[in-house]
């Protein structure tokens, strides 16, 4: 990676050199892989993580040999305290926050009828309300920012469509759609974008349970691809939305699901 960020100059329109961004949730999966893509394109990133910290400080390790400054902030993003104490030491530290990726989420599985009132909660707590707890504990630092500003919401293909035993994600994911569209709209005034991101299924912890044998092929058959995502298909979405290249996108739901809905 660091040989190809040295060797290629990126063009203009997708550098993100100078800009300070944060990805939460940001120590595996498919934050992960945003946080590299982002640093691989110039920015300094602030790798959020809720416990794992030997994860967090290994993305930061991989950001700092790409030659970009990077830090690893714990935080619960449903937690508002905890999320404006983020983002200050994210300023303090880096400097002025221009992009933001609201991706960490959860996902609790389970039929109407056998869902407890807390899974729901907590679902909506980390997955709805915490893109809205960063992006407000941010405003300040992305309207500052102007053209650069970016919100980059992690939805899902299931927020869309819906699925059966999944009423609580897809409810959650749903609502970070109309988060994406209000923002967008309230934001653009000062040139900053907000957009969303809606994955099919990508291969990261989140969905190991759900990958193997038989569920595998028969999800295989509804890809019109034929293929599982990986989380660099997402990261690419993310940094394109981020750079100059996607600054005339807004309030946009960008679909990265091998054609499982079209
Ligand atoms: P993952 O479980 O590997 O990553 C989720 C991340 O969110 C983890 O780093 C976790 O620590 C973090 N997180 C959870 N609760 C948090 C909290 N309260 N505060 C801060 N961080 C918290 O799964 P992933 O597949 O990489 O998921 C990343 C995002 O992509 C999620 O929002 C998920 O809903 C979404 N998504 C995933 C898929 C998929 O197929 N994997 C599909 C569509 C959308």
């Amino acid at each position: 990676m660091a040989e190809t960020a040295q060797s290629f100059k990126i063009p203009e329109s997708l550098s993100l050199e100078g800009r300070v961004a944060l990805v939460t949730g940001g120590s595996r999966g498919i934050g992960r892989a945003i946080a590299l893509l982002l640093a691989e394109r110039g920015a300094d990133v602030a790798v959020n993580y809720t416990a794992n910290e030997s994860a967090a400080r290994e993305v930061c390790d991989a950001i700092a040999g790409l030659g970009r400054r990077a830090i690893a902030v714990r935080c619960d993003v449903s937690d508002a305290d905890s999320v404006e104490a983020a983002v200050k030491r994210v300023v303090e530290q880096l400097g002025s926050l221009a992009l933001l990726v609201n991706n960490a989420g959860i996902s609790i599985d389970s039929l109407c009828a056998r869902a407890r009132e807390e899974d729901w909660q907590r679902t909506i707590d980390v997955n709805l309300k915490g893109a809205f707890l960063c992006t407000k504990a941010a405003s300040r630092q992305l309207l500052k920012a102007r053209r650069h500003g970016r919100v980059i919401n992690v939805s899902s293909v299931i927020g869309e469509m819906g699925n059966a035993g999944q009423a609580m994600y897809a409810s959650s994911k749903a609502g970070l759609l109309g988060l994406t569209r209000s923002l967008a709209r309230e934001f653009a005034p000062r040139g900053v974008t907000v957009n969303a991101i809606t994955p099919g299924f990508i291969e990261t912890d989140m969905t190991d349970a759900g990958l193997h044998g038989d569920a595998r092929d028969r999800l295989l058959q509804q890809i019109p691809l034929a293929r599982i995502g990986g989380p660099d298909d997402v990261a690419e979405a993310a940094a394109f939305l981020a750079a100059d290249a996607g600054g005339y996108i807004t309030g946009h739901a960008l679909r990265v699901n091998g054609g499982l809905l079209i």
